[in-house]
């Protein structure tokens, strides 16, 4: 059984986001970019999937430009098998990678695929989801466990107020939530063993697609100076204020 894993290469967490001066989007010269965390999570649960005798490989794919390939190389040095690299200059959205993945998927014929419930660069949450409508496949969103069951998945969901287990026909869709795992550091002799798998180079036109973007960015813009706050002497104070300048009661 195969699993296939999406990851994608992101300003990294830590990073304070600036805005362009025109607007435009946000500025990613001289900015650290890795590998999107709950893409983490995805690659980690195939690990894991891999470790219990559950899947036999592991495929990694990443649609960028070509420094996507360190993302890969990160996905391999944690225990991933090979990569596949689609490559393109052109800002990706997230039908054209989901209808991406689908020909990769037509091809490869993995049972599990796994992505990150959502990008931090875009905060879609979309990718997932149409990739299952576009297979027809069964999807679980948000996954916080996941565990293999003969030809079936068991997915628990994080919801209001509880937890859903479904019950999912393979081959499926999941997409990670933050609980799902703790991700694995690689260790230097992975990281040095991971120069040696192999990553396929590919290009949106080989699979067929056509990526154009069909949303366009019209402003990016900061959010607004948060102004200081005041110490108020008393509770009728604080309703005065509440009521007359902030008129929020
Ligand atoms: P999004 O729908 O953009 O929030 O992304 C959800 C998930 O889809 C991500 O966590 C990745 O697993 C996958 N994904 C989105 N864009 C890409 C990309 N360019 N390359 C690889 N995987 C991607």
């Amino acid at each position: 059984m195969k699993a296939l894993v999406a990851v994608k290469r992101v300003v990294d967490y830590n990073v304070k986001v600036r805005v362009k001066s025109d607007n435009s989007g946000i500025e990613l010269t001289n900015v650290k970019m890795s590998m999107n965390p709950f893409d983490e999570i995805a690659v980690e649960e195939a690990i894991r999937l891999k470790e219990a005798n559950k899947i036999d490989e592991i495929i990694v794919v990443s649609i960028g430009t070509k420094q996507s390939q360190e993302t890969i190389r990160t996905a391999l040095a944690m225990g991933a098998d090979r990569g596949i690299l689609i490559e393109t200059e052109t800002e990706i959205q997230p039908l054209s990678v989901a209808k991406l993945l689908k020909v990769v998927c037509d091809e490869e014929k993995p049972e599990i695929v796994i992505l990150g419930k959502q990008a931090i660069d875009d905060d879609a949450n979309q990718t997932g989801q149409m990739l299952s409508a576009l297979l027809n496949w069964s999807q679980g969103t948000f996954a916080s466990k996941i565990e293999i069951d003969g030809n079936n998945l068991m997915v628990t969901r994080e919801i209001d107020g509880g937890l859903e287990t479904l019950k999912l026909a393979l081959p499926s869709i999941i997409t990670t939530d933050l609980r799902l795992n703790e991700p694995r550091y690689a260790s230097l002799p992975n990281i040095m063993k991971a120069k040696k798998k192999p990553i396929e180079e590919k290009k949106p036109e080989d699979y067929g697609v056509d990526i154009t973007p069909r949303l366009t960015t019209l402003k990016v813009v900061e959010p607004p100076k948060r102004e200081a706050g005041m110490i108020v002497e008393s509770i009728s104070e604080l309703v005065d204020k509440l009521k007359n300048e902030a008129k929020v009661i």
